[in-house]
Formats: C-alpha cells, sequence, structure tokens
C-alpha cells in the first residue's frame, strides 16, 4: 500500500485525489488529511470514509471542532503547532499531495522535499514565487516531484522518452482561453463576464482570468523551467483549442512526443500517486471514433503580451516570477472589481516589472516580503492608472 498524505484535502485537487484513492481499493492509504478548516463537514466526512492517522487543521477553532468529531483520531492544529503538524504529515506519507492554493502551501512543499518523500505539487506558488528554495531541497535524497498540472504531466509523461540531453524544446498547449481569435478593437472592451468564461476547463475567478490573458500559460513557462531546467528558449507555446494534447516535447531527432487524454485533473493526480507505475484505472481516455480534429496555432503575442512578460521575469529569475505573480494577483482582482480594464492588464503588469527592484529569496520570510512588496509596487501603479 502507498502511504497518501493529502494535504489542502478538502478543495478541488484534494477531493480528486481521494476520488482516485476510492478507485483503487487496496492500493493506497490515507495516512494523513490536512485542510485549512473553512470546510468542517467535509473534512470530518473524509477523515470518517479514509481513517488517517493524522488530521492537520489550520484554523485553531475549526481543529476544536475536528477534535471533538474525531475522537479516535490525532488532530493538529496550525498556528505554533503548524510545523511539527507538517512534519508529522511528512514523515509517515509515500508520497504528498499538496493542493493548497497560495502562500500557505510553500511550507509542505519545502518540508516534504526535505524529508525526502515524493511531492505530488499542484500548489502553484511553489515552483513561481519560490523557485530558489524549492531548489535547494530538491536533491535530498527520495525527494522528488511529480507536477499535479495537466501539462507539466504530460512534459513529464513525454520526457520518459528521451534523455534529457536530447531534448531540443518542450511545447506548452493553451487553450487560448475565451478570447483567441479577437482583435485589439475586440478586446478593448472585454467584461469581467466573458473573462470568466473559460472555453474547457471549470476554475476559479482569478485563474480564469489568467486563463484568458494568456498569465497562466506564462507561469506554467516559468514551472516547467523550474521543474526540468530547460532553457526559456526551448520552452515554447502553442494554442490548441481542444485541450485534448496536454503538452509535447521534441527531440533533437525531430520526433515530437506528445501526451493526448480529455481534460481530467484525475490523470495527473493518479499519475503522480502511481509513478513510475501506471494506474489500471482510465480516466479521460480518448474516444478516436468521436475526437474529431485537432488544431494548433501560434498564440497572438501581440494581443496577449501578459506570455512574454512571464517569459521577460523568468529570464530575469531570482524574485522576478515572484514579483510578477504578486502584482498580477492584485491587478486581477482589480479587474474583477471593475477597477480596471481587461486591455490594461499587460500595461500595469509591465509597469510594475520595471519597478521589481530584486531581492535573494533564501527564506520563506524572503519570498513573503518580496510578495509584500510587489503587492504594494501594484497598488501604486493601479492609483496612478486609473487617475491618470
Ligand atoms: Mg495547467
Amino acid at each position: 500500500m502507498t502511504a497518501v498524505a493529502v494535504v489542502g484535502s478538502t478543495g478541488s485537487v484534494g477531493t480528486q485525489t481521494l476520488d482516485v484513492v476510492r478507485a483503487e481499493p487496496g492500493r493506497y492509504e490515507v495516512v494523513a488529511l490536512g485542510a485549512g478548516g473553512a470546510n468542517v463537514e467535509l473534512l470530518v466526512a473524509q477523515a470518517e470514509e479514509h481513517r488517517p492517522e493524522v488530521v492537520a487543521v489550520a484554523d485553531g477553532s475549526a481543529a476544536k471542532e475536528v477534535a471533538r468529531r474525531l475522537p479516535w483520531c490525532e488532530v493538529r492544529s496550525g498556528g505554533a503547532g503548524a510545523d511539527t503538524a507538517l512534519a508529522s504529515l511528512c514523515e509517515s506519507a509515500d508520497v504528498v499531495v499538496n493542493g493548497v492554493v497560495g502562500f500557505a502551501g510553500l511550507p509542505i512543499t519545502l518540508a516534504t522535499l526535505a524529508g525526502g518523500t515524493r511531492l505530488a505539487l499542484a500548489n502553484k506558488e511553489s515552483l513561481i514565487a519560490a523557485g530558489p528554495l524549492v531548489a535547494q531541497v530538491r536533491g535530498t535524497p527520495g525527494a522528488e516531484i511529480l507536477p499535479v498540472d495537466s501539462e507539466h504531466c504530460a512534459l513529464h509523461q513525454c520526457l520518459r522518452a528521451g534523455q534529457a540531453r536530447e531534448v531540443a524544446a518542450l511545447v506548452l498547449t493553451a487553450s487560448g482561453g475565451p478570447f483567441r481569435g479577437w482583435s485589439r478593437e475586440q478586446l478593448a472592451h472585454v467584461t469581467v463576464e466573458e473573462a470568466l468564461s473559460h472555453p474547457t476547463w471549470k476554475m476559479g475567478p482569478k485563474i480564469t482570468v489568467d486563463s484568458s490573458t494568456l498569465m497562466n500559460k506564462g507561469l506554467e513557462v516559468i514551472e516547467a523551467h523550474e521543474l526540468y531546467g530547460t532553457a526559456y528558449d526551448d520552452i515554447d507555446v502553442v494554442v490548441h483549442p481542444q485541450s485534448v494534447v496536454h503538452s509535447m516535447v521534441t527531440f533533437t531527432d525531430g520526433a515530437t512526443i506528445a501526451q493526448l487524454s480529455m481534460p481530467d485533473m484525475r490523470l495527473p493526480i493518479s499519475y503522480a500517486l502511481a509513478y513510475p507505475e501506471r494506474s489500471p484505472v482510465a480516466v479521460g481516455a480518448v474516444d478516436w471514433s468521436r475526437l474529431g480534429h485537432l488544431d494548433f496555432e501560434p498564440p497572438d503575442r501581440a494581443a496577449f503580451p501578459c506570455l512574454d512578460l512571464a517569459y521577460e521575469a523568468g529570464r530575469i529569475g531570482g524574485s522576478a516570477p515572484a514579483w510578477l505573480s504578486a502584482a498580477n494577483e492584485v491587478a486581477v482582482e482589480a479587474f474583477l472589481a471593475g477597477g480596471l480594464r481587461w486591455r490594461s492588464l499587460p500595461d500595469v503588469l509591465n509597469e510594475c516589472l520595471d519597478r521589481h527592484d530584486g531581492t535573494v529569496l533564501d527564506s520563506v520570510d524572503a519570498v513573503i516580503e518580496i510578495d509584500q512588496r510587489a503587492r504594494e509596487q501594484a497598488r501604486a501603479v493601479l492609483a496612478e492608472v486609473t487617475t491618470s
């Protein structure tokens, strides 16, 4: 049995991880669950079904409630005891699934890798904001990252077809978002509602807006660089509206290997849990009799400048990806609140990146500090834009 710890268990990746576990009785054992504490009912139900040894809850009062409801289980609270709770989650597990959203997921990534355990990583901040920190602990014997993201999981699968020195290019696919093919004139009048209607994936509002600007794809380029060490010049993006080819690797001999499946996050999750084996339970398998055609086109870099802003931040390196990502969150919040036009998002972010003053990211505190400084700068830029 593979011992699995699921952190962020009540979120989208967490619940889908437990679906994968449930689909293969006898293969996986849930040894720990971790959650913020916003959904006590679901967390208690998950614990009663999977009977973990430990449940960690970030929120103190939610932890008390969970402890009262689960007297047979060790319940740990966040706050002052967070480090011990994390360490105990990681030491008894063969694989830790990090489905936490935001910076709260960073200590889990670092503790898992430092503990020499496999990390099934869905937390984007870990690689985008804290790539240099993650790089420090990745070399721990036994530590490895299996990405829980359709594109990076696809790359992981394709990379198995050759040696690292034989890789010519990573090719990330992008759905293109709801505004694929729109003219500059049309893009000038995008509404919040239009930006929130993603054609393929159902996601939260922030990441849906990021898909519409291609910032999401740009940040994924940075993640691919951090995960696989590929130079930015050798990472390409191609728009593929059907989202069936999840990404590709082109090798030095000209061969391209692609990974295809219908959009379903349970496949990257089961791949991360079962690797180097494969699950006998198929999810998202392509029905070739009904697939029809697959389209590919280059991204419109002039209409969607956020893509190249992310490349720029990635090439600067150090704290620049963290800076851009934090500024983007502030700008997207402003857009969602009606305080910024969609078309102005890249202008704001370009100005923010120009004001990046780099620092060495050698601790979680340094990551949090650069994040806060970036947010302050972004608010300042927004104030200038909206008053001018
Ligand atoms: Mg993705």
